[in-house]
């Protein structure tokens, strides 16, 4: 009764099966991932503190590997940034989002989307007319898309993609600065393109409540958004009172695990209809 011996072949795929647990992004899992259409969106909301009425979500990717399960974006995106996979995922990203946005424009969730950028693809890649064919095809006003912008220190220059966002904007899309104050955004940067929102990382908001310091941070990046025309959101938000903080210092919107985590879009819309009634 003794086992089995082990044959060569299995050996093989053990080490290769190991690898991959220990090593899941490498450009053949991104590119099978696409072609498998592996990839799919949760989506978080984002409300109005003063009136506490939801106003946009955000739509947040998820990778789904038939034998590793659910990768999250932090361990994939930058790998995908520098290994150009990053234009055919956002892609794929916007169209998922934008044809989930029509469903809700026609069942009456009115709500705006927000996607997120790689500042990468705005000097490399045309995303001015690849975001107005997907509007059109899906036949949706340009004022219901918010692009947020992160800049990683790897990827280069926002700068560079300026006339593609000047175009985004004249055009009615909504651009966000995303992870202000720990990303590698600059005043000049926030001087130069024309963002309509500003969004304070969640490091300053989670700390607020007993550090003077994260406080002061907080409430002087809304004075600075609002100062420049622009509607600040903090991100985030765990408790009832880093919201009622939020609200008193005059901050426009919150995002948080305390107003709604991430979900499905199934689930949202029964979020979505508990928030309304
Ligand atoms: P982000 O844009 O700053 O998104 C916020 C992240 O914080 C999300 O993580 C969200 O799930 C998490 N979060 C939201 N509320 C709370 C909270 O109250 N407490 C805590 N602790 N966390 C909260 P997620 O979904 O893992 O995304 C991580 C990052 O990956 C995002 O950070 C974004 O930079 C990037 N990312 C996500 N989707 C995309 C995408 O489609 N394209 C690109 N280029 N990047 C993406
Ligand atoms: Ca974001
Ligand atoms: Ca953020
Ligand atoms: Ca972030």
């Amino acid at each position: 009764f003794l086992p089995k011996p082990l044959k060569l072949t299995d050996l093989t795929t053990l080490v290769a099966q190991l690898d991959r647990v220990s090593n899941p992004v490498s450009n053949d899992s991104l590119n099978s991932a696409l072609e498998n259409d592996h990839f799919f969106l949760m989506y978080q909301p984002k409300i109005d503190l003063s009136s506490a009425t939801p106003v946009s979500v955000e739509a947040l990717l998820r990778w789904k590997d038939p034998d590793l399960g659910i990768i999250p974006p932090d361990k994939f995106i930058r790998f995908a940034e520098m290994n150009g996979h990053i234009a055919p995922i956002t892609w794929r990203v916007m169209e998922m989002a934008m044809s989930q946005l029509a469903r809700w424009q026609s069942a009456g969730i009115r709500v705006t989307m927000a996607i997120n950028m790689s500042a990468v693809l705005f000097s490399r890649t045309d995303v001015c007319d690849i975001t107005s064919r997907l509007l059109a095809e899906h036949q949706l006003d340009p004022s219901l898309l918010t692009l947020e912008l992160t800049e990683t220190a790897e990827v280069g220059n926002l700068m560079l993609g300026l006339e593609t966002m000047t175009r985004l904007r004249i055009m009615g899309v909504d651009l966000s600065l995303d992870d202000f104050g720990t990303g590698h955004a600059s005043f000049t940067q926030l001087y130069q393109i024309p963002f309509s929102e500003l969004k304070v990382d969640r490091m300053f908001v989670g700390k607020m409540h007993q550090d003077p310091n994260a406080y002061a941070i907080v409430r002087n990046i809304i004075s600075l958004g609002q100062s420049l025309g622009m509607r600040v959101v903090a991100e985030g938000i765990e408790t009832e009172q880093h919201q009622q903080m939020l609200l008193e210092m005059g901050c426009n919107l919150g995002q948080g695990y305390f107003i709604g985590k991430p979900m499905t879009a199934e689930d949202f819309e029964t979020w979505f209809a508990k928030r309304c009634s």
